[in-house]
């Protein structure tokens, strides 16, 4: 699986973009950084957004991406998500006020998009990929994602605090390539991170201890506030005993 970082932090400057991540060519996770991203081109190839949860960091582009797509007379594009995600989308975002509501605007063949709820816990075809919603713990309804395609699955932690039903489900999978996991604050930080939903150094240590899958599993860590980064990125470097990896824009890796 081919996965390139569009945005992996947990703010935006010149040289942070905010969490968004393409699966092959075709499947977004996130929609942080997809247009400030991606080509016309590119953003044309997309078939799906895997949105995690509704907070404005996650979804910005979904915005730009839309109205492209419907000047380009593109295909419909899935915004796919946990069912108190696609709510908060109809209500708050694409909602005629904010912004055009595309379901009611046609692009190609059909509307410009369509929203697919998923269920927590329940396996669902998404174009092509096999996709799981987990529920985690941030301070709005937000999912993390299991992806499969083929015989590998990897993981995305959405943004989270504390958790437990995640890694019941990650330590069941016998095809895991990766982890993508959320860490934000640092640790003197560790109240604001609580009462945000999000993770210190501190906190995914013991978060990761968790985690039944051999230490050479590749964890990529996204979503540093940028205003913390040199304090977060000292005090993951004395965490041990795992693969941490800070993720960087524009990478890419083929899991
Ligand atoms: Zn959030
Ligand atoms: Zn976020």
């Amino acid at each position: 699986m081919q996965l390139r970082i569009l945005g992996c932090h947990g703010g935006e400057t010149p040289k942070h973009r905010t969490s968004s991540f393409l699966v092959g060519d075709t499947l977004a996770v996130d929609a942080g950084a997809i247009t400030s991203g991606l080509s016309l081109r590119e953003q044309e190839r997309i078939d799906a957004v895997l949105v995690s949860h509704s907070h404005m960091d996650h979804i910005r582009d979904l915005a730009t991406l839309a109205d492209n797509r419907c000047q380009q007379g593109g295909a419909t594009l899935d915004i796919v998500g946990i069912p108190e995600t696609i709510r908060a989308l109809k209500t708050h975002f694409f909602n005629d006020v904010l912004w055009p509501d595309f379901t009611q605007i046609d692009a190609k063949d059909g509307p410009t998009i369509r929203y697919v709820e998923l269920t927590p816990n329940e396996m669902s075809p998404v174009r092509g990929y096999e996709v799981t919603p987990v529920l985690v713990n941030h301070t709005v309804d937000t999912s993390a994602f299991i992806i499969r395609h083929g015989s590998k699955s990897i993981v995305y932690g959405g943004d989270t605090g504390p958790t437990e039903e995640l890694w019941k489900q990650v330590n069941a999978l016998d095809d895991l390539q990766a982890l993508l996991m959320e860490v934000s604050f640092p640790n003197d930080e560790a109240r604001l991170a609580h009462d945000s939903g999000h993770l210190t150094p501190e906190t995914l240590e013991s978060e990761l201890s968790k985690l039944t899958h051999g230490q050479e599993l590749p964890v990529m860590l996204y979503h540093i506030k940028p205003t913390f980064e040199q304090r977060v990125l000292r005090e993951l470097a004395s965490l041990r005993g795992r693969n941490l990896q800070i993720l960087q824009l524009y990478e890419e890796f083929l899991l």
